[in-house]
């Protein structure tokens, strides 16, 4: 582990150069998730996070969903290494993936980067990082880049805001960020340091977190929910609490435990990112759990219902997390009953909403309550909210903005906002995924754009094509309907061996399907022995002539789309003329 603090003074490097900064986003800017982007400084590229996005409900099978690395790759050779403001998936999930391709410096918290480690060991490419680990206000060069770090709160501790002090003035990079005025660990957003540096050096660009722009008002401070569950703890005394949040919402886990301690509970933690958290937490200070209150979940059995609380993972209703497990029925450690009380301290991020509600309900019918975010306050955000947003604006006052960290939606009303609080409506840009901006002395400008696919993960399989997933759509509402058809070639002349064979999946059943199949066969064999006849017998081409008149059939029978697979046995190879 190295630790490159070599420089702590702040000089201003307000200096107007020739020396232009292009900044390129990567990820984030249009949808939740999988935030990523890259600052060029003297050819050398500084990523900021590398994260990964969950997928929505119509991504078939995918697991994950990663920033497209296409332009990184072919940047490789200038690639210095990624600044990770936090710990969560949204901004260092993708950093193993990126790893397996080029070797990078990690810089981010201890906390962070513990966080970051966790995920990278278990692809096993840790060789390929070199960690740098950095503290609150440190401010340190790596390459041609000065970085500066300013504690932010949020959701997950030890968050940072950015300041990259370039030869085009300080472009500030907000990270995740809310003002908790008292948050758990008394480590508030340092708007002192930041409002020096606005005065003293001046934010040439300011790049912020835009997720909340849509909701007016404060959001709540986190020990605020820390007493909403204290309550709940003491109403219901004698029943057992079960408590799911993120794994990595040290604070929320720390909040939980006090209550359960002090309600004279002991705590098991149930899932493998909760039970490494915990313990990478308490063993940084950051977790304060005494050993005497935790007991391990193999050991719950004999401890009656009104001295046990588990924290537990799967909030989001990750179907193969510890709460989803229970909820079926099938976690080896604990069945839920009648009585148990189950509280989802969370709120399901977009495209998780249809998880959630079925683990609810399975919760439900197993006899517990259940108490989550839409019935009492057990969550706060991470995010700030509109006036929060004001308030920073209102210190930073940029010369330039991009709203960053969104959906479209929100970057707008952030823009809204950041016009309101004095940034001249010309002097913001609202960029999305693959498009870039150039900071020079004239001032902001876009730049080329870059490829922004959104990259699949499905299991160990590498990247997936969107065309797969289209297919699975397909098979997944209309099935597929096969015809095999069989012939011989014997010099000038070709017949079929045997009648063409239809079958499906997910098309239609019963009699009804076997007489359409029956009346499939018979076109398609008219299809083929016609082409026979004219002298057309390449597999292209009667794959092509089975596939219209089977296609054809399938529409105007049953009105629906499905996946035609025609396989033509015996033929030649044709030209593949399409
Ligand atoms: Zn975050
Ligand atoms: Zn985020």
């Amino acid at each position: 582990m190295t630790n490159t603090t070599d420089s702590s003074k702040k000089t201003s490097k307000k200096k107007k150069s020739n020396s232009p900064v292009r900044v390129v986003f990567l990820g984030g800017l249009g949808e939740i998730g999988r935030n990523c982007a890259a600052i060029e400084v003297e050819e050398r590229i500084m990523l900021i996070d590398c994260g990964l996005m969950f997928p929505d409900d119509d991504m078939a099978g995918v697991d994950l969903v990663l920033p497209d690395f296409t332009w990184l790759r072919e940047n490789a050779h200038r690639v210095e290494g990624v600044v990770a403001t936090h710990g969560h998936e949204d901004h260092i999930g993708a950093l193993s993936h990126l790893l397996s391709e080029m070797p990078l410096k990690i810089i981010g918290s201890p906390l962070t980067i513990g966080l970051a480690k966790n995920r990278i060991q278990e692809r096993g490419v840790t060789k390929q990082a070199e960690f740098i680990e950095v503290n609150d206000n440190d401010r340190i060069q790596v390459g041609p880049f000065d970085l500066e770090f300013f504690p932010v709160t949020h959701s997950v501790p030890n968050g940072f805001a950015t300041a990259f002090h370039t030869p085009q003035g300080v472009i500030l990079h907000s990270g995740d960020f809310k003002l908790d005025m008292t948050p758990v660990d008394g480590r508030l957003t340092d708007l002192a340091a930041i409002g020096h540096l606005a005065k003293d050096d001046g934010v040439r660009l300011f790049l912020c977190d835009s997720t909340n722009a849509d909701s007016e008002g404060f959001s709540d401070s986190e020990t605020s929910i820390g007493q909403s569950i204290h309550d709940l703890f003491m109403q219901r005394a004698d029943k057992r609490i079960i408590v799911a949040s993120f794994a990595s919402h040290i604070h929320r886990v720390q909040q939980v435990a006090d209550a359960a301690i002090k309600c004279g509970r002991k705590i098991a933690t149930l899932g493998r990112s909760m039970n490494n958290n915990v313990a990478l937490a308490r063993q940084m200070g950051l977790l304060h759990i005494p050993d005497a209150s935790l007991i391990d979940i193999e050991k719950i059995d004999g401890v009656p219902d009104n001295e046990l609380c588990i924290i537990s993972t799967g909030s989001q209703g990750e179907p193969m997390a510890a709460l989803a497990r229970m909820a079926a029925g099938e976690n080896r450690f604990l069945s839920i009953r009648e009585g148990d009380c189950v509280i989802l301290s969370s709120h399901p991020i977009p495209g998780n909403e249809t998880g959630v509600s079925r683990v609810i309900d399975g919760l439900l019918r197993r006899g517990s309550e259940v108490i989550h975010s839409g019935t009492h306050r057990v969550h706060a955000t991470g995010h700030a909210k509109a006036e929060e947003l004001r308030v920073l604006h209102s210190i930073v006052q940029p010369e330039w903005f991009v709203p960053v960290h969104g959906e479209y939606s929100h970057m707008t009303s952030h823009a809204r906002i950041a016009t309101r609080m004095g940034t001249k409506p010309e002097r913001i840009l609202i960029c999305q995924d693959g498009q870039s901006v150039i900071l020079d002395d004239e001032g902001l400008h876009r730049g080329d754009d870059v490829p922004a696919e959104y990259i699949y993960v499905d299991g160990t399989v590498g990247d997936l094509d969107e065309s797969v997933l289209v297919e699975r759509r397909t098979l997944g509402t209309d099935g597929f309907v096969s015809a095999v058809v069989s012939i011989q070639v014997n010099g000038p002349n070709a017949s079929m061996t045997r009648s063409p064979e239809i079958i499906s999946r997910g098309w239609v059943d019963g009699d009804e399907g076997d007489q359409l199949r029956k009346d499939a066969a018979h076109l398609v064999n008219d299809a083929v022995q016609d082409a026979l006849n004219n002298g057309k017998f390449t597999r292209q081409e009667l794959e092509r002539i089975v596939r219209r008149t089977l296609g054809r059939f399938v529409s105007n029978k049953t009105r629906l789309r499905s996946m035609i697979v025609p396989v033509v046995l015996g033929a030649h190879e044709g030209k593949d003329d399409k």
